[in-house]
């Protein structure tokens, strides 16, 4: 994804109020983040450093134009063995939880959610660039890997879209 800096990450969400904006804790690692970091990753999501079950999550569109999205995380533990609806993984390399995000537009503001199943800590980038043992000789793992990643976008792009699209 596009380098993002703290304006570009203010400025791009779409379900906050303009409080809720101000107040958000960042990425704790943002400033030492470089371009490469970045280009490793096709989303970027943190929790917030003050609030328990806050997180965030920037996510590009279709046009690339950063799509920052606030979460909250359930209070109910999600059953056991979830799948992160992002990044498929099934080798349970980290905690999935489920997160709500508040609709954008009248519909959010009558308090209307959408929720997923996503990795708590929003590992999907490594997940989907970590290659899984290949099923067979002369699996062509590079190629798996590009089609892991391609689905991860589709499918954190598809969910932000939707949200905006409601706008
Ligand atoms: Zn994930």
């Amino acid at each position: 994804m596009l380098t993002l800096t703290e304006s570009t990450i203010r400025s791009s969400f779409v379900n906050a109020s303009r409080k809720e904006v101000k107040d958000a804790s960042l990425p704790p690692n943002l400033t030492e983040m470089t371009d490469d970091d970045f280009a490793d990753l096709d989303l970027l999501g943190w929790r917030d450093a003050t609030y328990l079950r806050r997180a965030y999550v920037v996510v590009p569109g279709l046009d690339d134009e950063p799509i920052g999205i606030s979460l909250r995380q359930a209070e109910k533990a999600p059953r056991r063995r979830a799948m992160c609806n992002w990044c498929r993984d099934v080798r349970l390399l980290n905690e999935v939880v489920f997160y709500s995000a508040r609709k954008v537009g009248p519909a959010g503001r009558r308090g209307d959610t959408v929720g997923t199943l996503l990795c708590r800590d929003f590992e999907c980038s490594a997940n989907v660039r970590n290659d899984p043992p290949p099923p067979y000789e002369g699996f062509d793992v590079d190629a798996a890997r590009v089609r892991r990643i391609d689905d991860l976008r589709l499918r954190a792009t598809g969910f932000a879209e939707d949200l905006v699209a409601g706008r």
